[in-house]
C-alpha cells in the first residue's frame, strides 16, 4: 500500500513512521508533507525514503531541497501538495495528522480521488464534515479514523458495522480532572500541557486539559458513524485502557481495551478489517486490577456541552467553535489567555454567529475566517 502522511513530523506523523518501518513489506512511503520542520523531514526522508515532499512553507521548502538527495522531489506550497495528493494512485492510504484547521484542503482532495483517509485530524472533520463525508462517498474511498477513541468504536461496530444503539467514547479526564473551577484559575501552560497518559503535541493537551478535545470527538464520532448527537456519550476513565464501548439494541456493551499507544490505532487504520503484529506490548489487566469509570464534570469544563450545542446548530456552528478554539489555545499558549477564559472565548463567539449551511468549502473558510478575527480581538467577559 502506498502511503502519504501530511503532517509528518508532528507527533502522529513521527509514529506513523515506526509503523511504516515496522511493516515494510506492506507499507511503501509515496509523499510526506510538514509545515516548516526542516529537521524531522531531513530524518524521516532518509528512513522513509519517500518520492516526493511538500513543505508548506516556502522558505523550509528551499532549505530541505538543498538537504535531501535530488531522486526526492521537494515541492512547496498548499496548492503543490493538493495536486499530489490528488495524482497518487486510487487506494492510496492518506494520514491526514496536521494540526487544526489547515488539513482541510488536502484531506477533501484525498477523499475525492477516492483514497483511504487515515483521520488524525478530527478538526477536519468536526468543521467539514459533510462536506468530508460526501467528498468520500463521491470519491469511492474510506474514511477511516486514527483516533484512539473512535478506532475502539470502529473495532467494536464490525465490519460491516452492526447497527447500535450508543457511542460511548472514553475521556482520561485530562490533568485537571478533579479540581474546580476556583482551582483552574489559578493553573498555568505548563500544568495543562502534563497529561496523565498520552503524549502528544501541545494543541490537542490542552484540548485535553479543558475537555474540548472530547467535545471535538463527540462531532467527529457522529460524522464517522452516523450517530446522531444524542446517542454518543462521555464517561470519564482514568485509566485510559478502554478506548471507547459501543451499546447495542439488547443493552449489552462491547469494549475494545489495548495499551495507550498511538501506534495501535494508526495501524489498524491501514489494516483494518485486518489485524497486523504489532511490537507494542501486551497489556495485563490482572496487574492494572482495576478499571473505573465516573461522569465528566460538565459544569466545570463546560466545553464538552457546548461542543455537543454547535454540532446541535449544525451549518457552520462547529466550524466556528472550533476556529475560535485553536485561536483560544494559541493565545493560551502564548500567555495572553487564562486557562478559564478559553471556553469563556469560545462560548462568546459561538454564541455571536448566526450558522449558515457548511455545504461549500467557501462557506466553511468565510466561518473560519470570521471566528478567527473574532477570537483573536475577544477582550474578555
Ligand atoms: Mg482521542
Amino acid at each position: 500500500m502506498d502511503v502519504i502522511v501530511l503532517g509528518a513530523t508532528g507527533s502522529v506523523g513521527r509514529q506513523t513512521a515506526a509503523v511504516i518501518q515496522r511493516h515494510p513489506e506492506r507499507l511503501r512511503t509515496l509523499g510526506l508533507a510538514a509545515r516548516r520542520d526542516v529537521d524531522t523531514m531531513e530524518a524521516l526522508v532518509r528512513e522513509l525514503r519517500p518520492r516526493w515532499v511538500v513543505m508548506t512553507d516556502p522558505d523550509a521548502a528551499a532549505r530541505l531541497g538543498r538537504r535531501v538527495p535530488p531522486t526526492v522531489a521537494v515541492a512547496a506550497g498548499v496548492e503543490a501538495l493538493v495536486d499530489r495528493v490528488a495524482a497518487a494512485p486510487a487506494g492510496t492510504a492518506v494520514v491526514a495528522a496536521m494540526t487544526g484547521f489547515a488539513g482541510l484542503a488536502p484531506t477533501l482532495a484525498a477523499a475525492r480521488a477516492g483514497h483511504r483517509v487515515c483521520l488524525a485530524n478530527k478538526e477536519t472533520l468536526v468543521a467539514a464534515g459533510g462536506l468530508v463525508t460526501a467528498a468520500v462517498a463521491a470519491g469511492g474511498g474510506r474514511l477511516v479514523p486514527v483516533d484512539s477513541e473512535h478506532s475502539a468504536v470502529l473495532q467494536c461496530l464490525g465490519e460491516p458495522p452492526r447497527p447500535f444503539r450508543r457511542i460511548i467514547l472514553t475521556c482520561s479526564g485530562g490533568p485537571f480532572r478533579g479540581l474546580t473551577r476556583a482551582d483552574l484559575a489559578r493553573v498555568g501552560v505548563a500544568d495543562a500541557l502534563r497529561h496523565p497518559t498520552w503524549r502528544m503535541g501541545a494543541k490537542i493537551t490542552v484540548d485535553s486539559a479543558t475537555l474540548m478535545n472530547k467535545g471535538l470527538e463527540v462531532l467527529e464520532a457522529h460524522w464517522l458513524f452516523g450517530a446522531p448527537l444524542d446517542a454518543i456519550d462521555v464517561w470519564v476513565h482514568p485509566e485510559s485502557l478502554v478506548h471507547s464501548l459501543v451499546e447495542f439494541a439488547d443493552g449489552a456493551l462491547l469494549a475494545q481495551v489495548g495499551p495507550a499507544d498511538m501506534r495501535l490505532p494508526i495501524q489498524l487504520a491501514f489494516s483494518w478489517p485486518e489485524r497486523w503484529e504489532a511490537d507494542t506490548g501486551r497489556l495485563d489487566l490482572a496487574a492494572v486490577g482495576r478499571l473505573s469509570f465516573e461522569e465528566p464534570d460538565r459544569e466545570t469544563f463546560p466545553l464538552l456541552e457546548l461542543a455537543r450545542q454547535a454540532g446541535r446548530l449544525g451549518g457552520t456552528a462547529p466550524a466556528v467553535l472550533n476556529a475560535a478554539n485553536e485561536v483560544a489555545v494559541e493565545r493560551f499558549l502564548a500567555g495572553t489567555l487564562r486557562f478559564l477564559d478559553i471556553a469563556a472565548l469560545v462560548e462568546a463567539v459561538v454564541t455571536a454567529h448566526d450558522p449558515v449551511p457548511a455545504d461549500s468549502l467557501e462557506a466553511v473558510l468565510d466561518a473560519d475566517r470570521w471566528a478567527r478575527a473574532r477570537a483573536a480581538a475577544w477582550g474578555g467577559p
